[in-house]
């Protein structure tokens, strides 16, 4: 059994506490392999903003559970040695049962979601608590992420058919009969690089411009529980450049549309404390793949392919850090 306290990690609690005073949120990003976690740890060090390192167990399926324990204690190493300490979470995202967030404890995660969303209300409620129970009876506290109505899109084996925006008057409910730290609501965000059908956006030049958020039952949110932090998935922007740069190199992504990063910086100032970001990640590495191997067909050295995708990632969240999340020299 690994605490997280060995591998130099933290839990959200205080970093959840300054975001909101702050009127800023934590970064959440993905990652499964090496180039990923040096991007995320340089671009966060470098602009001083903490992290929350995601893994969701479809990426402990790819890499290997050890592997990835090891690798955030490297990443703690590693921040350590570029020169400035920054609190870094290790995050289970979209934990499904009890089990899974137990053996993600035991193996030194400081913090799970546990996402019961579509289960029906009682059953959410009564696993979130079981979850919770656990988490928080160990020694060093692990913090407890729970949702609450259903996002629309595919992330990893997260898949729901049609989205269900929270219900705030269950909200405050559940928040106290679960006890859980953090809360993901659904208000119009959505997992993958299709976020809305086109017939939901309106067309200027050609590109896609989604609805906005769901900003009132956010407010209605923070108006019954004033302080509590908010989580917000699905939050990639979709980047147009990198589309059109993934096409241009022969890729296809038909109908890719995100969420604006104006709403997003709205949402950080509000009591949203936590935003993942993964689809612009994958886009920002195979867009510079792709670039590399069509313009370097001799190419067949990967540090030379995966190097450039990683200085890309590494640039995308550093805007983020500083643009979006306003998570810049807050560590
Ligand atoms: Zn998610």
């Amino acid at each position: 059994m690994t605490s997280y306290k060995e591998l130099g990690l933290v839990n959200t609690v205080e970093l959840f506490k300054k975001a909101i005073s702050g009127g800023y949120a934590l970064p959440a990003y993905n990652f499964n392999n090496m180039e990923q976690l040096q991007a995320i740890i340089e671009a966060c060090v470098e602009t001083k903003s903490p992290v929350i390192l995601q893994v969701s167990s479809g990426a402990r399926k790819y890499a290997n559970r050890n592997l990835l324990k090891n690798m955030a204690k490297g990443a703690v190493e590693f921040a350590h040695e570029l020169g400035h300490d920054i609190p870094i979470v290790l995050h289970l995202d979209h934990g499904d049962t009890f089990e899974l967030c137990v053996d993600c404890i035991e193996t030194g995660f400081s913090s799970v979601m546990i996402d019961g969303s579509h289960f029906p209300y009682d059953e959410n409620v009564a696993l979130t608590r079981k979850v919770c129970e656990y988490a928080h009876s160990r020694k060093d506290y692990v913090t407890v992420e729970g949702e609450l109505g259903v996002l629309a899109g595919v992330e990893d084996e997260v898949s729901a058919e049609k989205s269900h925006y929270t219900q705030p008057a269950e909200v405050e409910d559940f928040v106290k009969k679960t006890g859980v730290d953090s809360l993901a609501i659904s208000i119009g965000t959505s997992h993958g690089r299709a976020k809305f059908k086109p017939e939901q956006c309106k067309r200027e030049n050609g590109i896609l411009i989604p609805p906005p958020l769901r900003f009132d039952i956010l407010e209605e949110v923070e108006k019954r529980i004033p302080g509590y932090p908010i989580v917000l998935h699905g939050s990639s922007s979709v980047p147009i450049e990198y589309v059109q740069m993934i096409e241009k190199y022969g890729g296809k992504l038909s109908d890719s549309v995100g969420i604006p990063e104006e709403q997003l910086r709205k949402a950080a100032k509000s009591a949203v404390c936590k935003i993942n970001i993964d689809s612009d990640g994958r886009l920002a590495m195979t867009a510079i793949i792709r670039k590399v191997l069509t313009e370097k067909p001799d190419e067949f050295d990967p540090r030379k392919i995966l190097g450039p995708a990683r200085d890309e990632l590494k640039k995308l969240y550093t805007h983020k850090n500083i643009n979006v999340l306003g998570s810049a020299n807050r560590a």
